[in-house]
C-alpha cells in the first residue's frame, strides 16, 4: 500500500507540470439523448420502397423509398445494423451512399448520430405527410470491398442494404409495400408473394419489415425452378430456385433432383412439422457471385461451386449447406435463443446459444445429407473423421472453452485468422456438432436404443406444426426439453463441454457410436476432395501446415513442427530436399523421412528473405479415419440410415 501510495506521488511530481489540486484532468461529455427504443405498436401507414437494380455494370442498386410520418418534430431513421443469421453487426453502412430526404418536393437536412453511424436524425416541419427518400446501395464491385452480390448473370438481393426505417416499432409492426425493377429477360426466386409482373418489374404483397428482411431475392439469367415436394402443392410446398454462372450448368440430373426431394422428406420425418408456408431454397452455383449460406424461416440464400450439379462427385464436402440451411427454419428461426432475438435490426443480439441455433444445426446438415443420399454413409463417416481431427489439434482449446467462441463472430467479423489454431474460430459450428453427436449417443446409450436425439427434435423444434411466430427459449428449456426424452444430468453434461478448458476432445459420441478416430498415411477420398476444393495439400497433422498451390503456407498449426521452426502463414516453400517445390515431393520427402536418419531440407521465402530449415519429423503422412470398434453397436451407422 505504502509503495503504491509512494509511485502516485513521483509520478505526479514527474508528469504533472501542469497540474493543479482543483482540476482532476478532462471529464466526458454526456451522451447525446438516447434513440428511441424499439415499440411492440403499431406504426402508422406503410413504407414503399423501391428497388432498382439493373444497373449490371456499375452494381449500384438505386432506391426510392417512401416513410410515412404522423407529425411534426425529429424522426430517426435506421439502417439495418444487427442482421439475423450474421450472428454479428455487419450492416454495410458503408455502401449507403447519396442519401437525399425530400417532403413536399422540399429537401431536408440529415444528420447521422454520433454515437450510433447506422441513425439518421431529421427534423419534420409541419404539414408534412410522408418522407421522400432517394439513395443507392453501392454494392461492392471486387470481392476485398465486401461481398459481390451482383454480376452480370446474377444478383442477391438482400432487402437490409437497402431500406431505412423509423425507429420506435418493432420490425415485425412495420407493413412494407416493396417493387423491383430487374435486368430484363431475368427470373428469381424469393420468399415473398409476388402480387404481379409486368416485364422486368415485380410487386409484392404488404409484409412486415421483419418478413421482407427475412424475404431475400436471388435473380437471373440463368434461372430453373425445382419443384421439391411435387406431393404438396399449396401450404407446404418446397422449391429449389437455381441461377448459374451459365445456361450449360442447369440441366441437373433425376437422381439429384430425387436426393434432394428425399432431403425435405427426411427432414419433415425428423422434425414431424414446418414452420414456413411455402419454403424457397435460393441456390446459386458460381464463382462470380460472392458464397453465401445464410438462413431465413421460408428460405434460404445458398452460393455454391458451379459444379455442384455437374460434377456431383467431387463435392460431396458442400452437400450439407442445403440441409443445414432448412434445418434453421426450425432451428434458429421459429425456436430461437431468447438472447439473440430482437424486436428490430439494431438492438444487439447475444450469442451464448449459438452451440444450439448452429451447433445442432451442423449435426443435421450432415446427417439428413446423409439419410437423404446427398452423402453416401462411407462419406458422414469420413467427414465426421475430419471434424474430430480438427478438434483433436485444436489447441486453443486449452485457454479458450467453447462456450466463448460464440462471441468469435462478432470480435473476428470472419476475417482471415493467423492462427486459428490457437484463436479458435466460431467452434460452437463443429465442436459444437461433436457435442450433439456425444448427446445423441449418450442417449442412444441410456434409452437401450428406444430414444435418440431425433425424439428430441420433434419435442423441441417440433411444436405448433404450421406456425411461422418464433418461440424463443434459454438453455433451462433445451435441458428440460433433454429430460424430456431421457433422463439425465444434462445441465452438468452441457455446461462441462461448453465451460471447461483443457479438457480432451470430445471424442466420446464417436467411440459410443461404434467407431475410433485414428490417423493413416494415405488420405480419405472426402479428405481428399476437400483439399481439392480448398486447392491445398493439408499437412496438418503431419508437419502442422497447409499449403496452397504455389508454396504459400495457408495455415500453420500452433505447436506443431513448422511452427516450431518459426514459419507463419505466408511464408513460400521453395525447394525440398534441393528440388523445386511441388506437393507430390514434399509428401514423398515427408514418407522416405520416417525410414531415414536424414532430416527434410526446405528452402523457403518470406517477403524478400530466403532461408532453409531442416525438419526431422519420423512421423510420416498422417490423415484422419474413422475405424469401427466391434465391441461397440454400431451406432453411427443407425443415426446416418435413412427413416
Ligand atoms: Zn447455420
Amino acid at each position: 500500500m505504502l509503495h503504491r501510495l509512494g509511485l502516485v506521488a513521483v509520478l505526479a511530481f514527474a508528469c504533472g507540470g501542469h497540474a493543479h489540486a482543483d482540476s482532476p484532468g478532462p471529464q466526458p461529455l454526456p451522451m447525446p439523448s438516447a434513440i428511441p427504443a424499439p415499440q411492440d405498436v403499431a406504426f402508422p401507414g406503410v413504407i414503399n420502397l423501391e428497388i432498382d437494380a439493373t444497373d449490371l455494370d456499375r452494381r449500384i442498386i438505386n432506391v426510392r423509398e417512401s416513410i410515412p410520418v404522423s407529425g411534426p418534430g425529429r424522426i430517426t431513421l435506421l439502417y439495418p445494423e444487427w442482421l439475423p443469421g450474421n450472428h454479428a453487426p455487419r450492416g454495410q453502412i458503408e455502401k449507403l451512399a447519396g442519401l437525399v430526404i425530400k417532403a413536399n418536393g422540399q429537401r431536408l437536412a440529415w444528420t447521422r448520430d454520433v454515437v450510433d453511424v447506422f441513425a439518421f436524425h431529421v427534423d419534420v416541419p409541419a404539414g408534412v405527410k410522408a418522407l421522400d427518400l432517394e439513395f443507392q446501395f453501392v454494392s461492392a464491385v471486387e470481392s476485398a470491398q465486401g461481398r459481390v452480390v451482383v454480376t452480370q448473370e446474377m444478383m442477391n438481393l438482400q432487402w437490409n442494404s437497402m431500406v431505412l426505417y423509423p425507429a420506435g416499432y418493432y420490425a415485425r409492426q412495420i407493413p412494407v409495400d416493396l417493387s423491383v425493377k430487374l435486368p430484363d429477360g431475368w427470373q428469381f426466386g424469393t420468399a415473398l408473394e409476388t402480387t404481379s409482373t409486368t416485364g422486368a418489374d415485380s410487386t409484392f404483397k404488404t409484409s412486415s419489415l421483419e418478413a421482407v428482411v427475412d424475404s431475400p431475392m436471388f435473380a437471373g439469367r440463368h434461372f430453373l425452378k425445382l419443384d421439391l415436394t411435387p406431393n404438396i402443392q399449396g401450404p407446404g410446398n418446397v422449391s429449389l430456385n437455381i441461377v448459374a454462372d451459365r445456361a450449360a450448368l442447369l440441366p441437373i440430373k433425376a437422381e439429384h433432383i430425387a436426393a434432394h426431394r428425399e432431403m425435405v422428406s427426411q427432414s419433415l420425418k425428423l422434425f414431424g412439422s414446418r414452420h414456413y408456408e411455402r419454403y424457397n431454397f435460393l441456390l446459386a452455383l458460381t464463382d462470380q457471385m460472392g458464397g453465401i449460406g445464410l438462413e431465413h424461416q421460408q428460405s434460404s440464400e445458398n452460393g455454391t461451386v458451379p459444379g455442384y450439379f455437374s460434377e456431383w462427385d467431387n463435392y460431396a464436402d458442400g452437400r450439407d449447406l442445403l440441409p443445414h440451411e432448412f434445418t434453421h427454419s426450425w432451428n434458429g428461426k421459429f425456436r430461437r435463443p431468447a438472447d439473440l432475438w430482437t424486436p428490430n435490426f439494431n438492438v444487439p443480439m447475444r450469442n451464448s446459444l449459438l452451440w444450439v441455433y448452429e451447433g445442432q444445426t451442423q449435426y443435421w446438415g450432415l446427417v439428413l445429407a446423409a439419410r437423404s443420399g446427398l452423402i453416401t454413409k462411407q462419406q458422414a463417416l469420413e467427414s465426421i473423421a475430419v471434424q474430430a481431427a480438427l478438434y483433436d489439434v485444436r489447441v486453443g482449446r486449452a485457454w479458450k472453452n467453447l462456450q466463448d467462441t460464440t462471441n468469435d463472430s462478432i470480435t473476428a467479423s470472419r476475417r482471415p485468422l493467423p492462427w486459428r489454431s490457437w484463436q479458435r474460430s466460431e467452434d460452437y459450428y463443429s465442436e459444437g456438432q461433436l457435442i450433439w453427436l456425444d448427446t445423441d449417443m449418450l442417449i442412444r446409450e441410456l434409452s437401450g436404443g428406444k430414444k435418440s436425439l431425433d425424439d428430441f427434435a420433434k419435442a423441441f423444434f417440433g411444436i405448433n406444426d404450421g406456425s411461422t411466430l418464433p418461440v424463443t427459449y434459454t438453455f433451462d428449456d433445451v435441458v428440460k426439453a433433454l429430460n424430456g426424452v431421457q433422463r439425465h444430468d444434462w445441465a452438468t453434461f452441457l455446461r462441462a463441454r461448453l465451460d471447461d478448458t483443457g479438457e480432451p476432445t470430445p471424442l466420446d459420441g464417436v467411440a459410443r457410436g461404434g467407431y475410433k478416430l485414428v490417423y493413416t498415411d494415405t488420405p480419405s477420398d472426402f479428405f481428399k476432395a476437400s483439399e481439392a476444393n480448398r486447392k491445398n495439400t493439408d499437412l496438418t497433422y503431419s508437419l502442422g501446415m497447409t499449403v496452397a498451390r504455389d508454396g504459400k503456407l495457408s495455415a500453420v498449426q500452433w505447436d506443431g513442427p513448422a511452427f516450431q521452426k518459426g514459419l507463419t502463414i505466408g511464408a513460400q516453400i521453395v525447394a525440398v530436399n534441393g528440388t523445386a517445390y511441388d506437393a507430390d515431393r514434399l509428401k514423398d520427402a515427408i514418407k522416405s523421412a520416417q525410414k531415414s536418419t536424414d532430416p527434410i531440407v526446405m528452402i523457403l521465402r518470406n517477403g524478400d528473405r530466403f532461408f532453409s530449415e531442416s525438419f526431422e519429423y519420423r512421423g510420416g503422412l498422417r490423415y484422419p479415419r474413422l475405424v469401427r470398434e466391434d465391441k461397440t453397436p454400431a451406432r453411427l451407422d443407425q443415426i446416418l440410415a435413412a427413416r
